[in-house]
């Protein structure tokens, strides 16, 4: 929270992401979550795997928690259960509605992956517009355990609109400046595709990330972070400053560091 409060005040920072891990596993998230607000940061996300957002919503809201992502890479039980290793379906569903209910920005985050969930793509497109919460299909990136080759398993936002269209006229939707996601039309629904590989947005990426330990790390592309201890604002400034000069010109390059370390 003090590198938060310190960025926000030499910067234009007002936006804050809480990942993990899984965040719903910390037990002081809600205090979290309120200093971050505290500290005058206006939008304060979470990003989870959904299984305790039923359980901790109600503490969460009190603490001010304005969005939510949540990951759900299918829907069917069997398909869920073999990406995720023998999780129940039915628990991160309830997580959706629950947050959906409540009057939370709610978010879907599918990872689309060939020979694996990419006969999702239709029924997940159903199952968020039914319950009116946004749906983000992900490219694969390759990072950490997946950096190499991918261009057999990846599914590309082309592959992606084209099967939306068998049922749905798409229109992409003009992105706003910074935005990770590139939204489209589909018959009234308005869904994002984050087109890592496809069309990358290094042009007017804005994200930096900090992960547990305290190191910040401009771009995702390159494994190198910077420390932060007890930084004078002009150390800010200067640590700031590097973090953005390595934002990629063009495109990710891939990475060794892992979404699970550094955030998704
Ligand atoms: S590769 Fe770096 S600059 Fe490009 S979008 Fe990713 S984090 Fe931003």
């Amino acid at each position: 929270v003090r590198i938060v409060r310190i960025i926000h005040e030499r910067s234009t920072l007002d936006s804050v992401r809480v990942t993990g891990g899984e965040p719903l596993l910390y037990p002081p998230l809600p205090e979290l979550i309120a200093e971050i607000k505290g500290a005058g940061i206006g939008r304060v996300t979470v990003t989870t795997n959904g299984f305790l957002l039923k359980k901790r919503l109600p503490e969460l809201l009190h603490a001010g928690l304005d969005a939510v992502n949540i990951s759900l890479d299918a829907t069917t039980r069997r398909g869920f259960e073999e990406i995720t290793g023998g999780r129940s379906l039915s628990g991160v569903v309830e997580g959706i509605d629950a947050a959906a209910a409540s009057g939370l920005l709610t978010r879907i985050n599918s990872t689309i992956m060939r020979g694996m969930n990419d006969s999702e793509i239709l029924p997940l497109l159903c199952f968020a517009k039914e319950r009116g919460v946004t749906l983000r299909y992900i490219e694969l990136m390759s990072m950490g355990p997946l950096r190499g080759d991918l261009s057999a398993r990846i599914v590309t936002k082309d592959e992606i609109v084209k099967i939306i269209e068998s049922e749905y006229p798409v229109w992409p939707i003009e992105r706003s400046p910074g935005e990770t996601a590139q939204y489209y039309d589909a018959g009234g629904y308005r869904f994002g595709i984050i087109q890592n590989a496809s069309d990358p947005f290094c042009r007017d990426c804005d994200r930096l990330r900090l992960d547990s330990q305290g190191v910040l790390y401009g771009c995702l592309s390159d494994p190198v972070g910077q420390r932060i201890e007890n930084p004078s604002g002009e150390e800010m400034d200067a640590i700031l400053l590097r973090a953005l000069a390595q934002k990629q010109r063009d495109r990710f390059l891939g990475s060794d560091l892992s979404m699970k370390h550094i955030g998704g």
